[in-house]
């Protein structure tokens, strides 16, 4: 049987990008997957249709939508196992350049709706349970100016992994924070702009893919990982060694 056979999972933000390769992993291992997006509704269907996963138009910036988005995938399949609080964004810029929408979102949907996330889901993860947050290598290391409210919010992430796996170990369920290097999405392609600095600062002389971080996380959601919580696990190519 595959690792995750009989578990039903919710990623955030898995129409593109490193979502949608954790959505294909966790399916691909055997969960029953449903996941949010806000704009992309072909691309949404596309990566439902290859993993047989089950798309919700749910925006991260709302409390009611985020809240929907968990009860629908727990109503669907009879509960839920595993939350990966994937959904984010990056406004990069002087701390001064910065407009205050930019940094209310990056707020918003980075930090704040991973707890209102985590808060609906803790109404149905039992024993058992995982809680997946994907946060940045940034919370540990920023090697450019301009990256230090995006640093922020996945510094943000960090601290609310350790609180909480003080609060859910009694009941069995772990917590723990992904925090990968530069991985090649639509956000931060691999022949962008800020390619050639990244590389230069790494040990490995290649951007990550979107499989690599959803084998990642699919281990951690796995029965193997019950013994990793409150724990901040990079998968960075050598970005901080
Ligand atoms: P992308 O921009 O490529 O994809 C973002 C995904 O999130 C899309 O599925 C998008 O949906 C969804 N999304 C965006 N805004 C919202 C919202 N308001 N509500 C619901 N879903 C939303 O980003 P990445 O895949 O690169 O990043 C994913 C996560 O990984 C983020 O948390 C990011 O900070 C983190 N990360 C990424 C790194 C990288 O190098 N790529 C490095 C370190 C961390 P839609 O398609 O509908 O717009």
């Amino acid at each position: 049987t595959r690792p995750l056979e009989g578990k039903t999972a919710l990623v955030t933000g898995g129409s593109r990008g490193v979502g949608a390769g954790i959505v294909a992993r966790l399916a691909a291992d055997g969960a029953k997957v449903a996941f949010t997006y806000t704009q992309a509704r072909e691309q949404a269907e596309a990566v439902a249709a290859a993993a047989g996963a089950h798309p919700i138009q749910a925006d991260s910036r709302h409390e009611q939508d985020i809240e929907a988005a968990v009860a629908r995938t727990a109503d669907r399949f009879d509960g839920l196992d595993i939350l990966v609080n994937n959904a984010g964004v990056a406004s990069f810029g002087p701390i001064t350049d910065l407009k205050i929408d930019e940094i209310d979102e990056m707020l918003a949907i980075n930090v704040r709706s991973a707890v209102i996330a985590i808060r609906a889901a803790l109404a149905h993860l039992g024993d058992g349970g995982r809680i997946i947050n994907i946060g940045s290598i940034n919370a540990d290391r920023t090697p450019f100016p301009g990256q230090s409210v995006y640093a922020l919010t996945k510094g943000a992430v960090q601290s609310l992994t350790r609180g909480l796996a003080r609060e859910l170990a009694p009941r069995g369920i772990t917590i723990n924070n992904v925090q990968p290097g530069p991985i090649d999405t639509d956000a931060n392609p691999a022949d962008g702009p800020l390619a050639p600095s990244m590389l230069g600062v790494m040990a490995t002389d290649r951007y990550g893919t979107a499989a690599e971080v959803g084998a990642f996380v699919a281990y951690l959601a796995g029965p193997g990982a019950a013994y990793i919580t409150g724990a901040s696990l990079n998968i960075d190519g050598g970005f901080t060694a």
